[in-house]
């Protein structure tokens, strides 16, 4: 009876978290939204950035006309070349950044459907890799995305950083405020 009940258990539940985690997906393609995850490991850090491409070049269905492929092109061009006003460690820890990865993912609001123009969503991600003269744990970080996307209205950056005694959630409103890392 006690086997048949945890059996039933597994069997109802199972589904419920997949739902949950194709939800969370979801909810992560908010509009507005940047989510910036920094991984801090003393004098370097890896940060993987996803955004809405909305907020990146205004349009998220797949790009077909030269002007909408230039448009493209000039929202990842502004990430790229910007990527230290974007992301500003603190001064004195003498950082730079590089880029290891820079794209735009379709994704369909229907899952796996042909998706119609209404139904595409896309994202803009990014790996980087960054390296200071001076440990990061205890210094401050700041953003410039907000002022950078205005036009696209981009005002909510979500950081999540995690050294290796501390993990910091903030999210940051309007390129307003530091966090810590
Ligand atoms: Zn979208």
């Amino acid at each position: 009876m006690k086997r048949h009940l945890v059996t039933t258990v597994v069997m109802v539940l199972f589904p419920v978290i997949l739902q949950a985690q194709e939800h969370r997906h979801a909810d992560a393609h908010e509009h507005g939204i940047v989510q910036l995850d920094i991984a801090i490991e003393d004098k370097t850090a890896d940060i993987d950035l996803e955004a809405p491409a909305f907020n990146i070049y205004g349009f998220e269905h797949r790009p077909v006309s030269a002007a909408d492929k230039a448009k493209q092109n000039a929202g990842l061009e502004k990430i790229r070349k910007n990527l230290t006003n974007l992301i500003q460690f603190q001064p004195d820890a003498g950082c730079s950044i590089r880029v290891g990865k820079l794209a735009w993912v379709l994704e369909t609001a229907q899952g796996h459907n042909q998706g119609t123009q209404q139904g595409e969503h896309s994202v803009v991600q990014g790996e980087f890799k960054v390296t200071c003269k001076k440990s990061l744990p205890g210094t401050k970080l700041r953003l410039g995305f907000s002022r950078m996307f205005r036009e696209f209205n981009l005002n909510k950056v979500r950081v999540q950083a995690v050294t290796a005694d501390r993990q910091t959630s903030k999210d940051i409103l309007n390129d307003e405020g530091e966090v810590q890392l």
